[in-house]
């Protein structure tokens, strides 16, 4: 008997939990052995904990090494930091790797877009170095702005620093590449704005095109992110692996989720040099929680990914393929992938997972 994978599983709040139970019947399905620790964060252990990331979260990827993850709500605004963005920069978790992929049968306007968005997970605008009105540091700041730069800034204004290193431009760009080499990827295509922002996104843009000599073997290329967006938009099919800053690629992932077929379907991955946590791209649409609506599509192809990170890939591409099978069907979808929102013959999250355990029984 080979050993069970053990996995931290976190179902998140809002939509999260019925999403993971859907994601972790499909997975059992494939006949791989799990071993789940499962851990709560979220809006619940605000309440009970006073943290939206108790410790023990983190304890147990450390030990497990593998995660995968439901949403987790990000109360706009408050003192609370996202627990996302916590768990990313406490584990050191990089790379946040996204594909885009067009299967048959999904709402999309294109065909045969087969994207993968490599983006720096850990700093940029979202290194969380910020400042408030009024207080001492942000005068501080202020001051030393107008000494250097001789620009007086307004005193009620608040400021967050965009910080982009040499290392970590140097290991994303690097992970891109090695992604694209491992995958049989042709190219690489650096996305930036170093055209204003001359210093954070120039230095990330000459350290990209550096380290794009040691792979000879990948094309690459470099475009501004406005011009990326409407290029993708466009002529999505021309564009392979994308290298993006934090925020770009947070921006980029949304809008290739929507060129494939919407949130639904768009999973991802948070990767380091010793950990990995599974989780799909869109939020806990808090909305809908506890309805049994929302597709639980996008966290099942992240399951599909962390299959393949486990070295399970038969598994993982059966479990593909049974999603592809439901898809190409229409049949027992959610409400996004179908024609129209309020079509009566939509499912729920719980019946997906019936749908697609019956096509894996059958492959
Ligand atoms: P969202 O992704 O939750 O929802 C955006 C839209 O997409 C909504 O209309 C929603 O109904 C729809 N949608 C999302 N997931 C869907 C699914 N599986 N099936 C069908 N439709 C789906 O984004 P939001 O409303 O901006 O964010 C809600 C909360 O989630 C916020 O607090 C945000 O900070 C948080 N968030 C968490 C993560 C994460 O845990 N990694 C990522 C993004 C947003």
């Amino acid at each position: 008997m080979p050993m069970p994978h053990t996995v931290t599983l976190i179902p998140g709040d809002g939509t999260g939990p019925e999403i993971t139970t859907a994601t972790r019947r499909v997975l059992e399905a494939t006949g791989i052995e799990f071993e789940w620790d499962v851990r709560q964060a979220g809006s619940e252990m605000l309440e009970k904990q006073g943290t939206v990331l108790p410790d023990d979260v983190l304890e147990s990827i450390k030990r497990t090494k593998v995660g995968l993850k439901g949403p987790i709500t990000t109360p706009v605004g408050r003192g609370q930091r996202s627990a996302n963005v916590t768990l990313r920069k406490k584990l050191d978790l990089y790379a946040n790797l996204r594909p885009a992929k067009t299967y048959p049968g999904l709402r999309s306007r294109y065909e045969n877009i087969d994207l993968v968005i490599v983006r720096e997970n850990t700093e940029d605008l979202y290194a969380g170095i910020e400042f408030q009105r009024g207080t001492s540091h942000q005068e501080e700041l202020l001051e030393l702005i107008e000494r250097t730069t001789g620009q007086k800034l307004d005193p009620h204004s608040a400021l967050s620093i965009k910080y982009i290193s040499v290392l970590a431009t140097r290991r994303i760009v690097r992970f891109a590449f090695d992604y694209a080499r491992a995958n049989d990827r042709r190219k690489v295509t650096i996305v930036h704005k170093a055209n204003i922002m001359r210093l954070s996104d120039g230095l990330f843009l000459a350290t990209a095109h550096e380290v794009a000599k040691e792979y000879p073997d990948i094309q690459h290329e470099d475009r501004i992110v406005d011009n990326m967006c409407m290029q993708l938009v466009q002529k999505p099919e021309m564009y392979d692996v994308l290298v993006l800053p934090n925020l770009y690629g947070d921006i980029i992932s949304d809008l290739s989720a929507g060129l494939i077929g919407g949130l639904g379907v768009a999973p991802g991955a948070n990767i380091g040099s010793q950990y990995a946590v599974f989780e799909p791209v869109h939020g806990s649409a808090p909305k809908y929680a506890g309805q049994n609506k929302v597709n639980p599509m996008a966290m099942m192809f992240s399951g599909v990914m962390m299959l393949r990170h486990l070295g399970e890939k038969e598994a993982a591409v059966r479990l593909e393929k049974a999603l592809m099978q439901v898809i190409a069907e229409g049949k027992y979808v959610t409400y996004d992938l179908k024609p129209r929102p309020d079509d009566p013959t939509a499912v729920g999250t719980s019946q997906v997972a019936d749908a697609v355990i019956e096509r894996l029984r059958r492959l």
